[in-house]
């Protein structure tokens, strides 16, 4: 945790222990791939998070969500009024 900081536009990987991330990862490769966003879309709405004001430590102030499990849900969407994703 020595290595881990705090700041508004972080994700979980970046803030959370490692025990936590690991079993984030667990869980989101254990996804079924009907439900799962393929990688390069995954990416691509984390990238797009983490250029947004509403994302704060991992999470999203409209929604309250961890971005990282909602972003790797397929038919999920960002909550904001003009979607980012
Ligand atoms: S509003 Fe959309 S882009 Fe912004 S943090 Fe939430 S899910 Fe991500």
């Amino acid at each position: 945790m020595e290595n881990k900081r705090f700041c508004k536009r972080c994700l979980l990987q970046d803030i959370m222990p490692d025990e936590f991330i690991e079993n984030m990862r667990i869980y989101l490769n254990g996804l079924d791939d009907e439900i799962k966003a393929d990688e390069n879309l995954y990416q691509e709405r984390i990238r797009l998070c983490l250029d947004c004001d509403n994302l704060n430590e991992g999470i999203c102030r409209l929604c309250g969500c961890f971005v990282e499990y909602r972003a790797a849900i397929k038919k999920r969407a960002c909550p904001a009024i003009h979607s980012r994703w």
